[in-house]
C-alpha cells in the first residue's frame, strides 16, 4: 500500500462520485413511475424541461422509451397530453436462482415485467459446479421454450445462489451447494449460456426484488432477512444494496450466537443458522421426535410432519420452532441495533411456519433492542414464492443493462 497524501479528510476518487448520468435518471424515472409526462419528470429530477426534452427524445430514438397518451383532465380540449412509458420489448433478461432443492428462473422485459418461470427440482446435495452450470443451461433453454424466444434476444442472465459470492468478479467464494471454493461461476455460465453473467448472493437478491418491486420501493434504508434451507441477509442503504468492501458481506447467518455452539454447514460453531435454519429443525427433529430422516424421507418431509405436530399441539415439536424463534429474535434485534433500519422484511419459504415469528418471538425482538428512547422499526413477514429470488437475479441483470444502455457511454 503506498502512504496517504498529506493531508486530511476522505480520499475519493472522481469515479466514485460521479452520478449517475442524468440520461439514465431520466429513464429510470420513467421506469419507476411506470407513467409519467415530460414536465413531471423535469419536476421530480429537478432539472430544466429543455434538457429532459433532449434526453427523452435521445430514448425514444434509441427505443428504450414509447409515447402513450396520458389521461386528459375532464373538461380540458386540444390534443390529449402526452405521458412516457418504458419500451418493454427493448430488452429481455432471465435470472435464475439456483438453490438446494429447486432452480428457479424467469425472463423479464424492459419495464421489469415477467414474460415466463419456470423451475428445475434437483436432489439436495452438494454439486459439482459443471453439473450447476449444466443445470442452470438446461432451466435457460426451458425458458426461453416458454416464452418462444431465441437466446440472441435476451441481453443478460442474472444468477444468484446462496453462499459468499463476489459479485464484481462473479466468483463464489464459498456455497453450501457447490463444492470447491473460488469458483469462477459467472464466467463458466456465460460460456455455457452464451450470454453476460452477472452473479450475486442470493439474499442481496431478494432484497433488490423488495427494492424494485416490494415493500421497499419508497424506503432509503430496510433489512431483508431470508430463511431458507440457511439464513441470510440483505441490507439496502440509501436506496442501494449495500455489500461491504469485498461484495461478500451481511452473512447473518453465520454470525455467532453460541460460542462452541452447535455445528453449522460452513464448519463453525455456534452460528445462527445452526439454531434456526431448515437442517438445524431437522436435526432436533430426528432427534426428540425420533423422525430420522432415512425412515421419514427428505428434510422437506420432517420439516412438514414437525410443523404439523406443533400445530396439533405437540409441546416438543413446539419447543423447537419455540427456541429456534428466539435464536432468530436475538438475530433480528442484533440487525436493528447495528443498522437502524426503517423496516425489517422477513422472507423465504419458511416464513410458512409461522411459529418463527409468532408474537412472543416479536416480543423478543422488542426486549432485546435498545429501545428507550426510539421508534422500532416495522417488522414484516413477505410470503412471496420462490419466483422472487429468480426476478431479483433478472433485477441484477436488467440494472447492469439500464446502466450499460442508458449510461453516459451509452447516450448520444
Ligand atoms: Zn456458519
Amino acid at each position: 500500500m503506498t502512504a496517504p497524501p498529506e493531508g486530511c479528510g476522505p480520499i475519493v476518487s472522481p469515479r466514485e462520485t460521479a452520478p449517475v448520468p442524468l440520461r439514465q435518471q431520466v429513464f429510470e424515472c420513467v421506469r419507476s413511475q411506470g407513467q409519467i409526462s415530460r414536465i413531471d419528470v423535469a419536476k421530480r429530477l429537478n432539472v430544466s424541461p429543455a434538457s429532459v426534452s433532449t434526453l427523452v427524445a435521445d430514448l425514444l430514438g434509441g427505443g428504450l422509451l414509447k409515447e402513450v397518451e396520458a389521461p386528459r383532465d375532464p373538461g380540458s380540449r386540444g390534443r390529449p397530453p402526452v405521458a412516457l412509458r418504458v419500451r418493454a420489448e427493448a430488452g429481455y433478461v432471465a435470472g435464475i436462482k439456483l438453490g438446494d432443492m429447486i432452480h428457479t428462473g424467469i425472463i423479464m422485459d424492459f419495464a421489469g415485467s415477467p414474460v415466463a418461470e419456470a423451475s428445475l427440482s434437483r436432489t439436495s446435495v452438494r454439486t459439482d459446479l459443471d453439473l450447476l452450470v449444466e443445470e442452470a443451461g438446461a432451466l435457460l433453454s426451458q425458458l426461453l421454450r416458454k416464452a418462444g424466444m431465441e437466446r440472441n434476444e435476451l441481453s443478460a442472465v442474472g444468477v444468484g445462489m446462496p453462499g459468499m459470492v463476489d459479485t464484481r468478479r462473479g466468483v463464489a467464494l464459498w456455497s453450501p451447494i457447490i463444492r470447491g471454493n473460488d469458483l469462477p461461476v459467472a464466467e463458466l455460465m456465460s460460456e455455457r449460456m452464451g450470454l453476460p453473467v452477472v452473479a450475486d448472493n442470493d439474499a442481496n437478491l431478494v432484497t433488490l426484488a423488495e427494492l424494485w418491486f416490494g415493500a421497499g420501493r419508497a424506503l432509503s434504508d430496510f433489512v431483508v432477512i431470508t430463511l431458507e434451507y440457511g439464513v441470510g441477509m440483505g441490507l439496502v442503504m440509501d436506496h442501494r444494496v449495500y455489500r461491504g468492501a469485498h461484495s461478500v458481506g451481511m452473512e447473518i447467518g453465520h454470525t455467532k450466537v453460541q460460542p462452541d455452539g452447535a455445528l453449522c454447514r460452513c464448519g463453525q460453531r455456534g452460528c445462527l443458522e445452526a439454531y434456526v435454519s431448515d437442517y438445524a429443525l431437522v436435526r432436533e427433529a430426528s432427534i426428540a421426535l425420533d423422525m430420522h430422516r432415512s425412515a421419514s424421507g427428505s428434510a422437506q418431509v420432517i420439516l412438514e410432519s414437525l410443523f404439523d405436530q406443533a400445530k396439533a399441539g405437540n409441546e416438543a415439536a413446539r419447543t423447537i420452532f419455540r427456541r429456534a424463534g428466539r435464536f432468530l429474535a436475538a438475530g433480528i434485534s442484533n440487525v436493528i441495533n447495528l443498522f437502524d433500519p426503517s423496516l425489517v422484511i422477513l422472507s423465504g419459504a419458511r416464513m410458512k411456519y409461522d411459529y418463527l415469528y409468532a408474537e412472543d418471538v416479536l416480543r423478543e425482538v422488542h426486549t432485546m433492542t435498545l429501545n428507550r428512547s426510539r421508534t422500532l422499526p416495522r417488522i414484516e413477514i413477505n410470503a412471496w414464492g420462490d419466483l422472487v429470488w429468480a426476478r431479483g437475479a433478472a433485477t441484477l441483470a436488467l440494472a447492469a443493462q439500464t446502466e450499460q444502455r442508458c449510461g453516459a457511454e451509452a447516450g448520444g
